[in-house]
């Protein structure tokens, strides 16, 4: 794809504004406006769609996002020096783009995008250092199903892994339940570190992420602390390592169906969600 838009190449756009890639914020961008519109599209067409996005920089995605027809994209960027950048970006889609200067961390979402007509989709190149809390974040939302329709991320190759993992796969852990719970959550395609600017030390992969509309009855907390004691310990069996949990454990695991002495990471999803409920 030789030209998405008649906004400058995005060199040219780093170079005038000066954006030198910082590493404390996480700062890899994509050049590459091929890839960015694949991004964009992973979730399926835009059209008609409101995007959120965290970490827009020199505004790549943004852009891509932008040409492939989202409805409305609001942005969250950290970095004030790219605030100019993103402004020409606004100027040239009026009206289509918003963008916050903030932590993204700390946005309040429901109100960020109140008053959006129509689905809104979450799609980000994520800060590497935020992206694994901001998940979890979005994974809690209450109520549930939650207010995006779906989530198409960037991360570490070996956090994508851990997200799409399920019981017996190495990567098997807290956050493999807490996604597998809500989302129907896939690997897209990876990402080699030559993609980037600067490159990163490792390969990424896009993770799509579809919100279950009727996960097993359960809360984040009564589901976190049941992982947190069974994959704290996770070479131990469970019936030592939910021990401290109080109530019935050995009546909680036959009814979940488990053995005394299986593993944490030996746990479907759905079991965990039984032992959370019995031991509340
Ligand atoms: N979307 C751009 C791209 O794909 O080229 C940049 C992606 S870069 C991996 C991550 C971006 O997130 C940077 O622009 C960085 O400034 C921003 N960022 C880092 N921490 C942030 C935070 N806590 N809240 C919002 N943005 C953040």
């Amino acid at each position: 794809m030789a030209q998405i838009d008649t906004l400058p190449p995005l060199r040219e756009v780093i170079r005038q504004h000066e954006l030198m890639a910082k590493k404390s914020l996480g700062q890899n961008f994509l050049l590459d406006l091929n890839l960015t519109a694949k991004i964009a599209r992973a979730g399926g067409s835009l059209e008609g769609i409101n995007v959120v996005e965290v970490g827009p920089g020199p505004g790549g995605l943004t852009r891509a996002l932008l040409a492939c027809g989202a409805r409305h994209v609001v942005a969250v960027e950290r970095d004030e020096r790219c605030l100019a950048a993103l402004a020409e970006i606004a100027a040239h889609y009026p009206g289509r783009l918003t963008v916050h200067a903030g932590d993204a961390l700390e946005a309040d979402w429901p109100a960020l995008i109140a008053g959006l007509e129509g689905p809104v989709r979450i799609t980000a190149n994520l800060p590497y250092n935020v992206a694994t809390p901001l998940l979890i974040g979005w994974l809690k939302t209450e109520p549930w199903p939650p207010w995006f329709q779906s989530m198409t991320l960037m991360f570490q190759k070996e956090v994508a892994e851990r997200i799409v993992a399920t019981e017996a796969e190495e990567a098997y852990g807290r956050l493999g339940v807490l996604a597998g719970w809500r989302t129907e959550a896939e690997i897209v395609f990876d990402v080699p570190p030559s993609a980037f600017v600067p490159p990163p030390k490792v390969t990424s992969s896009v993770v799509h992420l579809r919100p279950r509309p009727a996960p097993l009855p359960c809360t984040p907390a009564a589901l976190e602390r049941i992982t947190q004691a069974a994959f704290g310990q996770r070479r131990k069996m469970l019936r030592q390592s939910l021990k401290g949990l109080g109530g019935d454990l050995t009546a909680a695991l036959a009814d979940a169906g488990l053995r005394p002495e299986m593993r944490a990471e030996e746990v479907p999803v759905a079991a965990f969600v039984a032992l959370a409920n019995a031991l509340k």
